[in-house]
């Protein structure tokens, strides 16, 4: 949240910059022996005007969302427009750009690495956030085309058990706070890296990750969306903000009466049972535990922070720079006899191998810094985890967890009383759920 306000100034302040849609590319080195330049099935950068249709496109797509979602509550109409948005953000654009990835252009933007982050790729960016904020996860729910494929071939969806749907609901900070890091750091990006729908969307690309891609999506067949709930770290940022927006995410819109049947048709495991009736526990002993708990999120930031840190020079590999410079070191100790395709270019670009040491030491200071907000992040990740587990809620109805409901709207003709009643749901009057 508080890297929004730095986003805004960053879109604003730098409008020549905002508008480059173009890598700088650098001629390709001549090799002495055989090489040949892979093909990347990466989409040619688009026509200005396509990126602002683009961007339009997804701003009605994502209106649609959230007027199915909340308003008319339709299941049929989201399905529409998931189809739709799998055609075109996931097909026709060959997944590039979406919001799930803009998270790193952003984060690298922010960085040391005087990225300009174009204007299409912010507003993809900031849009989804936008809508989360007053009708939650309306772009989970049938715009984001990762989330299409795998609603789409849910069929016969299994119950994680809660424990381990909690355990694995804390990959996708991980991998957020990884992005990001990698991001900044100008070292790569991961998450588009490692999406593995995208060589779906392209007909194409490395074999490992067309083999996870049909992996996950087989899973998707019988675990409802394990890419959006156990690693999507966009998600993550939709997650933290729906639980504010404007309009929630109901049922239903009568009085429950507690006949589980929402529950069983939400394949997410968003929405929460009721609690047994609340016993008494000595309120001066639960205070106790809970100031505890809260004592120790600071001692768990530091403690995360300092972990992580201690891997920095681990995590600094996944920089190209070290690499090189390593290779580099090697070469000159004679350790390397062979010249790599990397120090060979290098060597045709005729400057010191100092810069390759001064470049790999400046990523590694970066990694130094990187790495102590990346464990500050989780273990404040964790640490309100713990603090929200220990504060006891009592539930008398079943009600939506606003934070995993991707509004897909499979519970809502659930209901056996709005059935009966024959209810105008958008009507009916609004309940806070939350
Ligand atoms: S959780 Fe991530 S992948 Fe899933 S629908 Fe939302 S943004 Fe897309
Ligand atoms: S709308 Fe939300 S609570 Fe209802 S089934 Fe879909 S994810 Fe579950």
């Amino acid at each position: 949240m508080n890297s929004l306000p730095l986003l805004v100034t960053a879109l604003l302040a730098a409008p020549r910059h905002l508008l480059a849609e173009e890598q700088f590319n650098f001629p390709p080195p001549e090799f002495s022996r055989p090489y040949v330049f892979p093909d990347t099935p990466t989409p040619a950068p688009r026509p200005e005007w396509l990126g602002v249709a683009d961007v339009v496109v997804l701003a009605v797509a994502l209106a649609l969302a959230a007027y199915f979602g909340l308003r008319t509550r339709s299941r049929r109409h989201l399905v529409v427009l998931t189809g739709f948005s799998l055609l075109y953000f996931g097909f026709y654009k060959k997944g590039c750009v979406c919001a799930v990835g803009a998270v790193q252009n952003v984060a690298m933007a922010l960085g040391p690495e005087q990225y300009a982050l174009p204007l299409v790729v912010g507003l993809f960016f900031i849009l989804p956030l936008v809508f989360a904020l007053f009708w939650g996860r309306a772009f989970c729910s049938s715009v984001c085309p990762l989330g299409a494929v795998q609603e789409l071939v849910l069929l016969r969806p299994l119950k994680v058990p809660v424990w381990l749907n909690s355990a694995l609901a804390l990959l996708p900070a991980l991998y957020l706070g990884l992005g990001v890091l990698f991001a900044a750091a100008g070292s790569t990006f991961i998450i588009c890296r490692y999406d593995p729908f995208v060589q779906v969307f392209r007909f194409g690309g490395g074999t490992l990750m067309v083999f996870i891609g049909i992996a996950v999506i087989l899973l998707s067949v019988v675990v409802g969306r394990p890419y959006c709930r156990y690693a999507c770290p966009y998600g993550f940022l939709l997650g933290l903000l729906s639980p504010f927006s404007r309009e929630k995410v109901r049922i239903t819109t009568g009085d429950c009466i507690n006949c589980h049947l929402c529950a069983d048709a939400c394949p997410y495991g968003a929405i929460q049972p009721p609690t047994p009736a609340p016993q008494y526990l000595p309120r001066a002993a639960e205070r106790k535990r809970l100031g505890l708990l809260i004592a120790l999120l600071p001692v768990l930031v530091i403690v995360g922070g300092g972990l992580v840190r201690l891997a920095s020079p681990l995590l600094a590999r996944a920089d190209y720079r070290v690499r090189l410079a390593a290779q580099v070191w090697q070469e000159e100790q004679g350790k390397l006899t062979d010249p790599t395709d990397e120090t060979e270019a290098f060597a045709k670009r005729g400057v010191p191998t100092s810069d390759a040491y001064v470049a790999a030491l400046q990523v590694h200071r970066r990694y130094a810094t990187g790495s102590w907000f990346l464990g500050g992040w989780l273990g404040l990740v964790l640490g309100l985890r713990l603090v929200s587990g220990s504060v006891r809620r009592h539930r008398s109805i079943y009600q939506i967890n606003q934070s995993a409901c991707v509004v897909c709207g499979r519970c809502y003709h659930y209901c056996p009383l709005d059935r009966q009643r024959g209810l105008s749901l958008t009507d009916a009057p609004q309940e806070d759920q939350s």
